[in-house]
């Protein structure tokens, strides 16, 4: 490295809420000479990448935001995603982001430098950006999947996935398949039907859907919030609340409390049975595995979009595509104009990490993950990885609205780099020791949830990886994860001079 080398203070890759999120603690711990690299053309990530019609929260929006910095603007309950995009823009400007920011910007790959003690990130056009601190917050569902299905190349009408939406597609009265149920399928699949001429559904496994208890937001309400946030705050704490609920009582103590986990199950199974009056659909819609081990999703039309006469549920396995359509395994085709599909993220081969990191003694930790297992110390710092906080992590997602991990993260951050600080060292690293026994924990609280407690083998869940382990998420409730990032040991870690 030469003595004219930049180096700033911090490299963030991704410039969506997570990086953003790491941004503004940095810039609070005084770190203010920050490059933000996104490889898409503006901020916001998910929220920007993904613009297909229905797009909206499923997670009620006072609390799918910034604790510090409520939004009293939001029009629904679950605010559609253009508001989302808004959102991030105001919080950009507001702690004045933008100028910290590159778009189209592509890293390579990012590699430790011992002798300088600073990280080395290679961009796509050759440049390397340097800087004190790594932080990676490229996202857990920020690389699409394409279906690995026979023909599919040969389809000569438009293929589209969901997070490349063109609005020029032309859908007006045209036959439209879509393949995939999940999330994003069940926000989408009845703006399709409003439009289409036909629509066809290719479902492989079934989700369990509750209803939505959505709704604009009142002038009124809108108004006390923007005057009064306290009664925002207990907007979010309520959100909060059921999430918490939901997700400490129906899944991760699965093995101790199975009524709360049949809770959930009972009310998603009595909206089917509701909405779906056809037995046989609804057999076809009912999972055959347990609440919880798939992401469930909310919503009032998806159900109702599938009783209407254009649009079929196909639930016989896609053999292959050809040029005109999808045939499926019993030979029976579909003809179609335009097939989205609606498939999803690749987490486990081409994400974590999502770029090639290379930290101390060479130490790959792609690799290192695929070789030994899948770790990070409070979902955030990895052995032989100074200086680096690894957003998007193993056993990272805590609770059900990702701005519990952002903020959970953010005090971690600070507890750690104020420590750093006290001792006046310049390099951080999580011990071996320490970060095997947060393991050992985790894999130990696993036991009790439905991931290893419950019949999950069915639910092809992205909670999983390619070793049948479900390291996605933490076990804990948010509360403890949260208490713990402002309050573990800085023994965890060993501090140096650079
Ligand atoms: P997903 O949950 O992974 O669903 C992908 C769908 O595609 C699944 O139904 C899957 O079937 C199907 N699929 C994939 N490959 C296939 C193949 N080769 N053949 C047939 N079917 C195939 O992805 P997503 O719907 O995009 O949602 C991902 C996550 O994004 C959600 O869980 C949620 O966390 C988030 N999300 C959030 C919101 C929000 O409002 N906050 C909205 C949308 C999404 P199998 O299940 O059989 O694999």
């Amino acid at each position: 490295m030469s003595a004219a080398t930049h180096v700033h203070d911090a490299v963030i890759v991704g410039a969506g809420f997570g990086g953003m999120g790491a941004a503004i603690q940095l810039k609070r711990l005084g770190h203010d000479d920050l490059a933000i690299l996104e490889r898409e053309d503006d901020l916001g990530g998910t929220w920007h990448v993904n613009r297909y019609p229905g797009l909206a929260v499923d997670i009620p929006s006072a609390t799918y935001s910034y604790s510090f910095e409520p939004n009293p603007h939001w029009s629904r309950l679950f605010a559609p995603g253009p508001e989302l995009k808004k959102y991030a823009e105001h919080v950009a400007d507001k702690y004045d982001l933008r100028r910290h920011m590159r778009f189209d910007t592509v890293v390579d790959g990012a590699r430790w430098d011992e002798e300088s003690s600073t990280w080395h990130v290679r961009l796509t056009t050759g440049e390397t950006v340097v800087g004190r601190f790594l932080l990676t917050a490229t996202g857990f569902l920020s690389q699409p999947k394409l279906p690995d299905i026979a023909g599919i190349e040969d389809f000569a009408g438009t293929v589209v996935h969901t997070t490349r939406w063109d609005d020029d597609v032309e859908l007006e009265g045209k036959r439209v398949g879509i393949i995939g149920t999940g999330a994003t399928a069940v926000q989408l699949i009845p703006e399709l039907a409003k439009i289409a001429g036909h629509l066809t559904v290719f479902q492989r496994t079934p989700i369990y859907v509750s209803p939505k208890l959505d709704g604009p937001v009142p002038g009124l309400v809108r108004g006390a919030f923007a005057k009064l946030p306290l009664t925002q705050r207990v907007a979010r704490l309520a959100g909060t609340s059921i999430l918490e609920l939901m997700m400490v009582a129906g899944v991760l103590h699965f093995r101790n409390l199975p009524a709360a986990n049949q809770i959930g199950r009972r009310a998603c199974e009595a909206h089917l049975r509701r909405q779906v009056k056809d037995p046989e659909l609804r057999a076809k819609l009912t999972p055959d595995y347990d609440f919880g081990c798939k992401r469930p999703t909310f919503s009032n039309t998806y159900y109702p979009t599938l009783t209407q006469p254009h649009v079929h549920l196909e639930t016989t396995s896609i053999d292959h595509v050809d040029a005109t359509g999808i045939v499926t395994a019993d030979g029976e085709r579909a003809d179609l104009d335009v097939l989205v599909l609606a498939t999803g993220f690749d987490l486990w081969e081409t994400n974590f990490p999502a770029i090639e990191i290379i930290g101390r003694e060479g130490r790959n930790l792609g690799t290192w993950w695929r070789e030994t297992r899948f770790s990070a110390y409070e979902g955030i710092a990895v052995p032989k990885f100074p200086n680096f906080f690894s957003l998007n992590s193993p056993y990272s997602y805590s609770g059900l609205s990702y701005f519990t991990t952002i903020e959970t993260q953010m005090a971690h951050m600070a507890r750690l780099l104020k420590g750093m600080e006290k001792r006046e060292a310049e390099v951080f690293e999580v011990t071996e020791q320490a970060n095997t026994e947060f393991l050992d924990r985790m894999t130990g609280l696993l036991d009790n949830s439905v991931f290893n407690a419950g019949q999950c083998s069915t639910a092809r869940s992205y909670y999983y990886n390619q070793h049948g382990e479900a390291v996605l998420l933490r076990p804990t409730s948010t509360l403890s994860a949260h208490r713990e990032a402002a309050r573990f040991p800085l023994d965890d870690y060993e501090f140096r001079t650079a």
